[in-house]
């Protein structure tokens, strides 16, 4: 364990456990304020899958915020799904009390498998969440930012107008869905996929839309491919059969490893880091929670478009993969301006 910290150089790792409730808060780092992060609640095999998650899951907060402009560090919570029947709110308000224990160097938030109902239950027991009702979800402000940065790639890097693009996303949840329906309107031709029965059905009924077998999702022929739906799935073996020419999703940590970054960038595949471009909702959800004003908060949404520019104009320069110029990007604001805390 103290290994997968130091390789992630993650700040600190605590450990919940009360009645069915097992969970995890990995804070990254709180040099540029509180860490900031979602609260993960799905199925893991053991804890160690589930410590993996929550600790890449937070280095990953860190670099988004810092290049986000937000006034936060990196955190992430995951709770283990429990094994058969459990009470949700219960389990939920216990996490709250587990977050208040950390006196407010976490801020927790909504993420895969949790809603905004549960933030209302951790919120009976914390003032350190974001949103919550009276926030919202924040997955919209993701989605817009997901969109700007694939008409950004599309018009800027690949000369190709939105209406003549072909996109394929992987993953109809929160953001993809929302995702999906902005490109509708922007003329582009869509491939979509899901396992989920009804959120297939539901476009097929509602946009008539391609819908792919989950297994060839990634490897249609399209020019932008956008992971929606979990980490992980850009791998090395998966990089030669893509037939896309640029990666642009809100899923976070897409990159399995840095040899899938670098072989990207070998077959000329220009991939938007997920941590530039996923930050919509953190934007939203950190300017809410400090009550920032909606101009200031529009400001910062904006600068990330911008942001993604300064990537790919470092990438080009350089001849460096896009992940790697935006992680020393974000790791030098944080050394510049972070504090110890
Ligand atoms: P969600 O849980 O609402 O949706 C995920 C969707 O992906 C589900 O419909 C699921 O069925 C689908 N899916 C799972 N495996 C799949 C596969 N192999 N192929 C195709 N589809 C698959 O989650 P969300 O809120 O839309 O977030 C999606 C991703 O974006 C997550 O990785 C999340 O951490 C990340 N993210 C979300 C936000 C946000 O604002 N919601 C912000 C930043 C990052």
């Amino acid at each position: 364990m103290f290994d997968l910290m130091k390789d992630h150089q993650l700040q600190e790792l605590h450990c919940f456990q009360q009645g069915k409730l097992n969970a995890m808060v990995a804070i990254h780092s709180t040099k540029l304020g509180p860490a900031l992060g979602g609260c993960r609640f799905v199925s893991y095999k053991d804890f160690d899958q589930a410590a993996f998650d929550a600790v890449r899951l937070a280095q990953g907060m860190s670099y988004k915020a810092a290049l986000a402009n937000v006034q936060h560090g990196g955190g992430k919570a995951v709770i283990m799904l429990p094994d058969g029947e459990f009470d949700r709110q219960a389990l939920f308000e216990s996490f709250g009390e587990c977050v208040n224990t950390l006196g407010g160097r976490y801020i927790t938030a909504m993420d895969s498998g949790t809603s905004v109902e549960d933030m209302d239950w951790i919120k009976n027991k914390t003032d350190f969440v974001a949103s919550h009702s009276e926030i919202g979800n924040p997955s919209p402000y993701t989605a817009e930012g997901v969109f700007q940065s694939i008409k950004l790639t599309l018009e800027e890097e690949l000369n190709t107008p939105m209406e003549k693009a072909t996109v394929a996303i992987q993953g109809l949840g929160n953001v993809g869905y929302a995702l999906m329906e902005k490109l509708i309107d922007a003329g582009s031709t869509l491939i979509v996929s899901d396992p989920d029965k009804e959120k297939t059905r539901k476009v097929i009924n509602e946009h008539g839309v391609f819908i792919a077998p989950v297994s060839e999702l990634l490897i249609e022929p399209c020019d932008v491919l956008a992971p929606c739906g979990l980490g992980g799935v850009i791998t090395p073996a998966i990089v030669p059969q893509l037939n896309c020419k640029a990666i642009a999703g809100c899923a976070n940590n897409q990159l399995l490893n840095e040899e899938a970054g670098y072989l990207l960038h070998k077959r000329e595949i220009l991939y938007a880091p997920d941590f530039v471009i996923n930050s919509g909702g953190l934007i939203y959800a950190s300017g809410q929670y400090n009550q920032l004003s909606k101009e200031q908060i529009q400001v910062n949404l904006d600068k990330l478009i911008q942001t993604l520019s300064r990537v790919y104009s470092a990438s080009h320069d350089k001849n460096i993969p896009t992940d790697k110029v935006a992680i020393a990007m974000a790791q030098e604001r944080i050394e510049a301006f972070g504090v110890d805390q």
